[in-house]
């Protein structure tokens, strides 16, 4: 085996030493990675024109960009940080090395090292927004009442607008995830289960019924009630919707 040299022995100290005091306060601390911006402004159209061929959807424009580092006042080491989210025709990604960027290789070593490996890919995290940025605009385009989320819902169109999100980036990335049981209630899900739970609720309108299945969600999201009980209301909008297809 070859030897360590001093000077590469006394790096690897180093880094042991450092990294679990970097990891505790990378939350706090803005490590920025340039590249983030850089990579978005060459690659939106592509990506956009990607989901547009894989759903078999039409954006409505191409949302704004904004790339900061997180307010701080929104995340502690406790809740983590937000990586990305969108708001008002505003897509907002956190410049933090948490995220990995194509040919950005020595922020990306240094991301995985600050975050123990746990960073996500810039595309997965676009193609993820870009969900919210079309059921929004699909939202406003049939007029359908942004009062629904904020009344007696609200639960119910998060989980569906997450949903719809989380199979955007599945249906590119070819990625499916183990069956979810639908079964659980809302209430008992941890953070990561909401959004896993959204997915194969969503899942099987997508596929059969395409844009038609997700203007339907975001016109019926599931009920209070309904959070009780996922399974009944899929199989309750699956035969809606097979009922309008004879019409
Ligand atoms: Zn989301």
């Amino acid at each position: 085996m070859k030897k360590l040299s001093k000077l590469e022995k006394i790096l690897k100290v180093f880094v042991y030493i450092i990294t679990p005091f970097v990891y505790m306060n990378a939350p706090l601390i803005p490590i920025k990675n340039p590249n983030i911006k850089f990579y978005i402004e060459k690659n939106l159209n592509e990506i956009i024109k990607e989901q547009e061929e894989v759903l078999n959807i039409k954006h409505f424009g191409v949302p704004t960009i904004v790339v900061k580092p997180e307010d701080f006042e929104h995340n502690n080491i406790f809740s983590g940080v937000r990586l990305g989210y969108y708001s008002n025709d505003t897509i907002y990604i956190n410049s933090t090395l948490e995220i990995t960027v194509p040919n950005s290789k020595l922020n990306n070593i240094l991301g995985d090292i600050f975050f123990f490996g746990h960073t996500s890919n810039i595309k997965e995290i676009l193609d993820h927004e870009l969900g919210h940025y079309y059921v929004d605009k699909l939202k406003e385009n049939l007029n359908i009442n942004k009062e629904l989320d904020t009344n007696l819902i609200k639960i119910g169109m998060k989980l569906i607008s997450e949903g719809i999100a989380e199979y955007f980036k599945n249906k590119i990335y070819k990625k499916d995830l183990k069956k979810y049981n639908l079964v659980k209630s809302v209430d008992d899900m941890k953070y990561g289960e909401f959004y896993n739970c959204g997915y194969h609720l969503v899942k099987p309108v997508i596929d059969r019924h395409g844009k038609k299945g997700i203007e339907y969600l975001i016109a019926n999201p599931p009920t209070n009630e309904d959070l009780e009980q996922l399974l009944q209301y899929q199989n309750r909008t699956l035969e809606n919707l097979e009922q309008n297809v004879k019409k």
